[in-house]
């Protein structure tokens, strides 16, 4: 197959469109550096695009109407948007379906210490990460502290202008003999991620004892003045560290972007966006969908997707069993079969990224079957690692069904796998929605410097990765 490059042909419209999409999404990736803060983004867009609460709309117990939009999250960390089609449930649902946890330095239960007069945040990173990249940069801090009242109180420090930023120290190159030597999994290794964050003791007052730890002490003061909180409440706290600032236009001609988070943010986004131009047919008028669209927000991706917020917990399932519950065809099936049908003749796109080439490291590739930046959204039909192991195997049919929608809408696409075989491999969510018997496969886009503190991707991928989400609602 021949890759095109996508800036060639695009119109002056189309380059207007790209730019449009390109700036809004940079607005998302810097008010959602965390999968809370994508959510309550997410929440708000939906209040703003008219999305009901599925709490609310079931405890109306009427049949669901074409058009209808819920919202469904959990535990603030993942989410669903579903658009009501004109079909029965039973038929299946189009679910374009993205990740929006990022890799990370998350802080421990007991993160403060003192060293030698310098206080440190202890952590454990969280994602897959090459430890050494983390080191040197500017790093902010975003989560939350849950207090033991029941309050919540967020925490972004290192985002606004004039904020302080912390970061991880590396060892100056004079006396680095011995590190040099060490292979790049040991430059930086694990523990040693800790972050600076103080160096200033409280003021010794006359005929006080001073305090232990005069640093710590100080810096927990400081936290206590300003969020309210004592050094026993990180107990009850997600804390992350991610790299300090904003998503930027990257290169000369302004064709890519660098950002934190790209990793699955880039994929989450194009299918908001693709819903919002769906809503904006609705609302002129316009039909509703024939089957029901989702567009579904998985947290702890990036750790296996395990845990009640990742993507094999059954929260997915149990917002389509509430909406089931709805359906008509429930009142005259049983409703575990209607929902059993649901989730097998679901048609799914896992929004995820993939590897972008690099021509400096073009032995990692196999050239004929990798991605490349700026040539359309890319394909894969397996991942895996060693032989495919535990790679979704995406069924050729649905291939052929996706390459006509695609080709039909003209969305420039591409094909790839990850890299090399046996040079290593990664996952994504296909093979745990595959597990209802649905039609799987991941389409994304393709990734420079994945899982780095910045990434880089290209402006046209993300446009033609709308256009690719938004003909999978409308044509599956
Ligand atoms: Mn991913
Ligand atoms: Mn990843």
């Amino acid at each position: 197959m021949a890759q095109k490059n996508s800036w060639e042909f695009y119109t002056e419209s189309d380059l207007q469109e790209v730019e449009k999409l390109s700036s809004s999404y940079q607005d998302f990736l810097n008010r959602g550096k965390t999968e809370r803060e994508c959510v309550s983004y997410i929440e708000d867009w939906a209040e703003k695009h008219g999305f009901r609460k599925l709490s609310d709309r079931i405890a109306e117990r009427s049949p669901l109407k074409a058009g209808e939009r819920l919202i469904a999250t959990h535990m603030g960390k993942t989410a669903a948007l579903y658009i009501i089609g004109k079909n029965a449930l039973e038929h299946g649902l189009n679910y374009v379906g993205a990740h929006i946890d990022s890799p990370r330095i998350d802080l421990k239960q007991n993160p403060v210490y003192e060293d030698m007069g310098m206080a440190y945040f202890d952590t454990h990173y969280y994602g897959g990460v090459k430890k050494y990249q983390w080191v040197t940069l500017p790093l902010a801090i975003h989560g939350v502290v849950a207090l033991k009242d029941g309050s919540v109180v967020p925490v972004v420090i290192g985002e606004e202008e004039g904020d302080p930023v912390v970061g991880i120290t590396d060892l100056l190159i004079h006396l680095s003999q011995e590190q040099m030597e060490k292979a790049a999994a040991k430059v930086i290794e694990g523990e040693s991620l800790d972050i600076l964050i103080a160096s200033r003791p409280s003021a010794k007052k006359d005929g006080e004892e001073a305090a232990k730890e005069p640093v710590k002490t100080y810096v927990l003061s400081l936290l206590k003045e300003k969020y309210g909180i004592e050094e026993d409440d990180f107990i009850s706290a997600e804390l992350e560290a991610v790299p300090a600032g904003k998503a930027r236009d990257f290169g000369l001609d302004r064709s890519m972007i660098m950002a934190y988070g790209h990793d699955d943010r880039c994929c989450a986004y194009p299918a908001l966006y693709a819903m919002e131009q769906m809503l904006a047919d609705l609302d002129q008028g316009g039909d509703a969908p024939e089957k029901t669209c989702l567009a579904f927000f998985a947290d702890k991706e990036e750790i296996g997707s395990v845990g009640a917020t990742g993507s094999h917990s059954h929260f997915f399932e149990n917002t389509v069993a509430e909406l089931c519950a709805l359906d008509d065809a429930a009142q005259k099936l049983p409703l575990e079969l209607v929902i059993r049908r649901c989730l097998q003749n679901t048609c799914v796109l896992s929004a995820d990224v993939s590897s972008g080439f690099d021509p400096l490291y073009a032995s990692a590739f196999a050239k004929n079957n990798c991605a490349r930046i700026g040539y359309g959204i890319s394909i894969v039909k397996y991942t895996g690692a060693r032989g495919k192991s535990s790679a979704n195997d995406a069924n050729a049919e649905y291939l052929a069904q996706i390459r006509r929608i695609l080709d039909a809408e003209h969305v420039n696409f591409q094909t790839s796998e990850l890299g090399r075989v046996d040079l290593g491999g990664g996952g994504t969510i296909a093979y745990i929605i595959a597990a209802y018997g649905a039609q799987v496969v991941d389409c994304g886009i393709p990734v420079l410097s994945m899982h780095a503190p910045w990434e880089v991707i290209s402006k046209a991928d993300l446009y033609e990765a709308y256009r690719a989400y938004l003909a999978f609602y409308k044509n599956m």
